[in-house]
């Protein structure tokens, strides 16, 4: 279960937390580390600091954006040490691992993307709204930002700690979207895609101003990833979509 997780770090600097995040990754069992255009990698640095864990960096797979690293996932979550301007479903560690264990056992999910940001602004707030969870690690509120890897550690825990419960407890609760979809639910790219035609069709009507955009697609964003549509409602919506742009025309 554990190999269906991505642990993504997005815009690294420093290549040393790229191997003190691959080592407290393979502590935990996990192996798959995407890096968003990292400063420097592969590293002498990385190396070094992920004391032997050497065959997560080799098999670490580098991408230049963000939907690239995310391609093919059908639960994605992003970290944040803050709170930002648009509240969006936030959970703390334990439940966001909780939840992806659950999504990981089921039928319908194949891949989950945990999201890392950078050292010194974490991720944008255009990144955090292709997530459909964030996730903050509850520090002291005074001093609240971890390292880098620190913060991988404290994730990776969690998804181990609630993956070998799993394997112990039996789910007595109501079902849950993530373990009883009769469809798959519907990918980040797939997702994505919907989120451009709609912003596309909406300037199309001029209900959105593209000059004047406001959180119009923030808010429509978190609306829909909230609802955690799946693949053929993302089509049945795509083709919405294409109806209106066709009666427009
Ligand atoms: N100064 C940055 C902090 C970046 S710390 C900011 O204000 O956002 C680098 C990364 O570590 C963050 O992007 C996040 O992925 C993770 N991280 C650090 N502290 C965290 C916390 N308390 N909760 C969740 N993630 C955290």
């Amino acid at each position: 279960m554990l190999d269906r997780v991505r642990i993504v770090l997005v815009h690294t600097t420093l290549s040393a937390n790229i191997g003190s995040a691959a080592r407290a990754m393979k502590t935990m069992g996990l192996s798959r580390l995407v890096l968003v255009a990292p400063k420097e990698f592969p590293s002498e640095d990385a190396v070094v600091l992920s004391s032997g864990a050497t065959d997560v960096l080799d098999n670490a797979e580098v991408v230049s954006t963000l939907d690239e690293a995310i391609a093919g996932c059908r639960l994605v979550v992003g970290t944040s040490a803050r709170q930002r301007h648009l509240p969006w479903p936030l959970l703390n560690p334990r439940e966001a691992a909780a939840q992806a264990v659950k999504e990981l056992s089921g039928e319908g999910q194949d891949e989950v993307a945990l999201v890392f940001g950078r050292e010194d602004r974490g991720l944008t707030n255009d990144e955090l709204h292709k997530c459909h969870y964030h996730v903050h690690i509850p520090t002291n509120p005074d001093f609240s930002s971890l390292n880098l890897a620190a913060a991988v550690q404290v994730l990776a825990y969690e998804m181990r700690f609630a993956s070998l419960s799993s394997r112990e407890t039996v789910d007595e609760e109501a079902p849950h979207w993530g373990v009883c979809w009769d469809v798959k639910g519907a990918t980040a790219d797939d997702t994505e895609r919907l989120f451009e035609h709609l912003e596309k069709v909406l300037i199309d009507v001029e209900f959105l101003d593209p000059e004047k955009p406001r959180h119009l697609m923030s808010r429509l964003r978190r609306l829909i990833l909230r609802a955690r549509p799946d693949d053929i409602e993302v089509n049945v919506l795509r083709g919405f979509l294409s109806a209106i742009e066709k009666s427009v025309r």
